[in-house]
């Protein structure tokens, strides 16, 4: 890439400096050759209009000799009519165009009839001007004696040679200036080229998952611009990637945990069934009723934990529907309270209710806020040691209803209070096991909660107890 930058920018700037010169050059040389041109008729026109030379060069031609005579006269004009140059003579024809006499001999003009001189044969003045031929003339007719012409003719040398010196200027100058443009397409193209090659080098590490090295720029131009998007681009990459990993890292454990969770009441069915089957009646009757029990109560669990599955993914893929309508929430509390007493009595806590501000109706689905209720209860239940204190408080604030469930329980470490709404996550999983728990309760709650754009919150003090409270904006979720 950069071979191929360097030499376009070099080859642009050769042409731009060939073009360049070459359009100078030729205007230039053109007008250096339209300036003569139009000097020496305006000279001749200056000199020949000049009605004295005119009144001699006719009284000449009607005496005697009178071509040398008409010479003389013309040789006294010799610095006006520019002779003196070397490249310029005057000659005196004879109407018929022949040589008579002049500021030079004869040789060089010998058998030459110019357009300017037919004209004079003709009887008109000769001032045409052909640019393109090898010189320039005047030629006029004298009409008085016997016809003459006077006929000056100049071969354009110091104008050809004034034009060959400038070719030359024209061509050192191309030569410096291609000396230059080399030079300076260089320098331009490392300048463009690095920052290109670094970007290159970035996008190929890129490539690769290598988001480490990225390209630098300040610069205030495209190169600047496109590397600072760039950058943003393979940020937004290296993000969508970390995502994409740690959803899949996510993704795995939770399989894992789904199995380990399956495999437990499986491998305990299914060894009190063996041990049932192999005993052909052989244990007592009560310990097979326990064996039959258990058996039960894993199956319960495994029920339990594939219904919970299946309320999770179908949240996931939201393809669940949720009835929304309005209720009183008082109610749903007071009737969760009811449900849950004997529960609660059955493990001797002291469980009790308390209203603060009545939270009247509102929006939302009524069996599933009751279900997060229940959940936070039985957590409460569950992780309280027997003779506890659990205290459901409800209230209303503003356009947000509550309600809180405070127990004096086991609480829960600082470190994992953040991830008890993951799923599966258990800060004992024995404790939970056996209480029945599948450590999906809260995932779940806290689904509902955010499909009714509420919030739930918890603090926990290991040892001393957790207080766990929704709020609900009355109106539910808004496109419910
Ligand atoms: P589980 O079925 O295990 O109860 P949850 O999702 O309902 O699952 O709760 C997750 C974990 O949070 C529980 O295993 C427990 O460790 C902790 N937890 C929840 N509520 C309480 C509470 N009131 N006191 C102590 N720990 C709790």
């Amino acid at each position: 890439m950069r071979q191929s930058l360097y030499s376009k920018l070099v080859l642009v700037m050769l042409v731009l400096i060939l073009s360049l010169m070459l359009v100078v050059g030729v205007f230039l040389v053109k007008s250096v050759e339209d300036f003569f041109t139009q000097q020496f008729y305006e000279q001749m026109q200056t000199v020949f209009d000049d009605p004295a030379l005119a009144a001699d060069l006719r009284s000449a031609a009607r005496g005697d000799d009178a071509p040398e005579r008409m010479s003389e006269i013309l040789s006294a004009y010799y610095g006006q009519l520019g002779i003196d140059s070397g490249t310029r003579n005057f000659y005196i024809l004879s109407s018929g165009g022949e040589y008579l006499a002049g500021s030079e001999s004869s040789d060089s003009v010998s058998g030459l009839i110019t357009p300017n001189v037919l004209s004079a044969m003709n009887g008109h003045n000769g001032y045409m001007s052909d640019s393109s031929s090898s010189y320039m003339d005047v030629a006029l007719p004298v009409d008085e004696g016997d016809g003459y012409i006077v006929w000056v003719l100049d071969n354009k040398q110091v104008s050809q040679q004034l034009g060959n010196n400038l070719v030359n200027i024209i061509l050192a100058a191309l030569g410096v200036g291609l000396f230059i443009s080399v030079i300076l397409s260089m320098v331009l193209a490392r300048a463009l080229v690095t920052p290109i090659s670094q970007l290159t080098r970035a996008a190929r590490r890129v490539a690769v998952g290598d988001f480490d090295h990225k390209p630098e720029s300040s610069a205030r131009d495209e190169i600047g611009t496109l590397t600072r998007t760039f950058n943003e681009m393979a940020s937004q990459l290296e993000s969508t990637l970390d995502t994409l990993k740690k959803s899949e890292a996510m993704r795995r454990e939770f399989v894992a945990n789904v199995s380990h969770e399956l495999r437990t009441p499986i491998t305990s069915i299914r060894s009190y069934a063996e041990t049932l089957s192999d005993s052909m009646g052989s244990i007592p009757p009560e310990t097979e009723r326990d064996f039959l029990g258990v058996i039960v109560t894993e199956s319960d669990r495994m029920t339990k934990i594939v219904q919970d599955l299946l309320t999770l993914s179908r949240f996931d893929a939201e393809s669940i529907e949720f009835k929304f309508e309005e209720f009183s929430f008082e109610k749903s509390v007071r009737d969760v309270y009811n449900a849950m007493l004997l529960e609660a009595q059955r493990h001797h806590h002291d469980f009790v209710l308390n209203i603060k501000s009545d939270p009247g109706m509102i929006r939302g689905d009524r069996a599933r806020i009751e279900q997060v209720i229940v959940n936070f209860v039985s957590n409460a239940i569950k992780y309280t040691s027997d003779g506890g204190r659990i205290q459901m408080t409800a209230g209303r604030e503003g356009d947000v209803v509550w309600v809180s469930v405070r127990d004096n329980g086991i609480g829960i470490p600082k470190e994992d209070i953040d991830h008890v709404f993951e799923r599966f996550y258990r800060v004992d999983k024995a404790r939970s096991r056996e209480s029945g728990g599948t450590g999906l309760g809260l995932s779940i709650a806290s689904e509902i909660v955010s499909r009714h754009n509420g919030k739930i919150s918890l603090q926990s003090r290991l040892g001393k107890g957790t207080t766990i409270t929704m709020a609900l904006p009355v109106g539910g979720a808004a496109n419910g």
